[in-house]
Order: C-alpha cells, then structure tokens, then sequence
C-alpha cells in the first residue's frame, strides 16, 4: 500500500444543519413556518442578515446581506432577533449525538463540525449509514434538519454536505473523489474566497478541471501560500486531520521582517493585526482560548516569549489587546539585559514577531459573547 492509500481510507462525515438560526425560528414559532424568516438587523436599521430561511433565499437574500436591502426585496418577510441562548442549546444537543459515535469531533461553528468515524464499526463500518443515524438522531431530539457529507477527507466532506441540501446525505467515494472535483466550479471550493475566484476565472480556472492543468509552481506564482492547497485539492487530496479541541492546543502566526525593525508603536501595530485575524479564526472554528503569548526574535535571534493567561473566563479581543504592549515590554526589556554569555546587550533591532492563543476550548461550552456583524450562518 502507498502512503497516500492510508489516507484514502480515512472516513469523514461533515454535519451542516440547515439555515440552522431560521430553521430554529420556524420550530419554535409555528406562524413563522413556510414563510421567509430573516434573523439579524430589522429592516428599518443598520444591521445585517444573519441568517435567513430557505423562504427568504427564494429572494434572492443571503446572510450578511444588509437588511434593509432584505426588506427591499422581501417585505413580507418576517424580521426576527437572534436568540443565541437558545441556539447554543440546540449545539448542544447536537454535538451530544455526536459524541455518542466518536470523540474524534471538529466544530466548526455552532451548527456544523467535521466527524472522524474510520474507527466506528457500527452498520458494518458504513460512514453513510452512520450519517443517516446521526440526521435521524439529530431531528428527533432537536426537531431541526442537517444535511451529511462523507467521503475520505475534509475538503470532499464539506463539499458533500452542501451538495443536496437541504436534508442532505451525499457521499464522495475514494474512487469518485478526483473526478467530482474536476466538474466542479471553483467558487465552490472551500478556502477560495471572491477575491481568489475572480482571479481564476481571469486566468481561465473554472472548475476543478482547469486548476488541475496547473503546476504547483505557477500556482506559487499567482497565489503564493495557499498554492499547495489548491495544487491538492485539485486532485481530491486533503490531508489535514480532523483536530478536536483536545488535539488542537493552540493557534499562533508570526511575522518575519526583511528590515530589522525598532519602533515600539510599528510592533504594536503588527501584534494587534496579527491578533485579530487569529481571533476570527477563533471565532470561525467556535474555539475560545484563556492565554496569550507574545514572542520576539532579535536580530541576533534571541528569543523571548511572554504569556498571560485569563484568570476568568476566556479572552476577549479587548483583553488580547490589552495584554499586548504590556506582553511586548516584558519581552523587549528581557532581550536588553546582558546575556549570562556576557553578549552584548545591543541587540539591533527585532527581525521576527508572533503571537499564539493556547489554552483553546469549544465555544459551545461556554456561551458564545457575539458582536451584531458577528451574526452570520452561511448555510
Ligand atoms: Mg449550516
């Protein structure tokens, strides 16, 4: 067996459930069934559309989509809060089952997460009979509807799951994977945004198909990081494990400088961009984390790092961005002492800075503090 035939035999499932904020809307409110529900911002305000049922998708309307624009296009339709409370507790409930066939569980958001089940036995080993299980389980305790992806990896999973919805169940057999791929539209694979979508299709990339007729360096050419992504995926290849929170036990980025910089306000500037974007990648896969932790390297490439943890509860952004001068100090002061070495104190300049979140854990087990622009439900 080739090494890459063990991964082929991986068996992942993603959960997505359907239009999950509407859809609990409609289950609790009877006068709101068959009708286009918007969740978010009224249509008189400034607000955005969270999340909206299939109803309301008719017309044309999609998550964060202001609403007034909503309004526009559907007046009829019926304008509702978001109740996160309650949606937290149908996440519970969901993820309950889940656990009931596998720890091995990656969330991805309140209502969606990547399920590694190539070591249940269970209908003899069925992925796709296991996934008709869990939809089953999931509408009879909860009342609500989720569409299942299985294949061998987490990019043809997700695929999988989008592909009937909604009340879904598709599989992407190993057999199946590269030829599905070839056939779809590059705006429907995950990890390409709008902005790498236009860029495609100027460069003649449609589908799955074009991609593939790319070397991995001239993908490097245009795209530069995300290249080896797009090079695999194009042929049904994705390797990345599912990652439980336990797993995952931290998340960081850094930043290395082509010149040596000196300026304490320039570092701040980076730390925070680099701590907001890992924030919303936080956020994105509904992990929440209690310590931070500053690293800076000098140009003689001393390192030195500095934490802080939360005493109560998890970080904010707020908190995160309190922490980072006083962090970056206490960094900065340690590498102007004298090494025990005897070193020169001088050390000319820091040429790299990172930045890491530990200490991770579900959101779902702590309710989630969410911002209005924060009120988006894809699917
Ligand atoms: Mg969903």
């Amino acid at each position: 067996m080739e090494a890459g035939d063990e991964l082929k035999l991986r068996k992942i499932i993603h959960v997505d459930m359907d239009a999950f904020y509407a859809s609990v809307e409609q289950r609790d409110d009877p006068l709101l069934r068959g009708r286009p529900v918007i969740v978010g911002g009224q249509p008189n305000g400034r607000g955005v559309v969270a999340a909206c049922s299939y109803e309301a998708r008719a017309f044309g309307i999609h998550s964060a989509m202001p609403s007034v624009e909503a309004g526009r296009r559907c007046p009829q339709a019926a304008f509702v809060k978001p109740r996160f409370p309650v949606y937290k507790q149908a996440s519970q409930q969901i993820h309950a089952v889940f656990r009931e066939f596998t720890d091995q569980i990656e969330p991805l958001s309140l209502d969606e997460a990547y399920l590694d089940v190539s070591r249940n036995s269970l209908f003899g080993g069925s992925a796709v009979r296991l996934a008709r299980e869990i939809k089953t389980m999931i509408l009879d305790r909860t009342g609500l509807v989720a569409s299942a992806g299985v294949s061998y990896n987490k990019f043809l999973a997700k695929i999988a799951s989008d592909h009937d919805k909604p009340d879904g169940l598709f599989c992407i057999l190993p057999e199946a994977g590269e030829a599905f791929v070839a056939t779809l539209p590059i705006g429907r694979f995950h990890g390409v945004g709008k902005v790498t979508e236009a860029r495609m299709h100027e460069l003649g990339i449609h589908t799955g198909g074009d991609l593939r007729q790319w070397s991995e360096a001239e993908l490097t050419r245009e795209f530069g990081r995300s290249s080896q992504y797009y090079y695999r995926v194009a042929r049904g290849i994705d390797h990345r494990p599912v990652r439980t929170s336990r797993t995952r036990k931290s998340m960081g980025a850094e930043r290395t400088f082509g010149d040596n910089i000196r300026d304490r306000a320039e570092m701040l500037t980076i730390l925070t961009a680099l701590s907001t974007d890992l924030m919303r990648q936080l956020e994105e896969k509904s992990l929440g984390c209690r310590t931070l932790t500053v690293k800076v390297r000098f140009a003689d490439f001393s390192t030195f790092t500095r934490a802080h943890s939360s005493s109560k509860g998890l970080l904010d952004k707020g908190a995160a961005e309190r922490a980072l001068p006083f962090l970056l100090d206490r960094a900065l002061a340690m590498g102007h002492q004298p090494s025990p070495s005897g070193k020169s104190s001088q050390r000319a300049g820091v040429r790299l800075l990172g930045i890491a979140f530990s200490a991770l854990l579900p959101l779902s087990e702590e309710l989630p503090v969410q911002l209005e622009m924060d009120w988006q439900d894809p699917q």
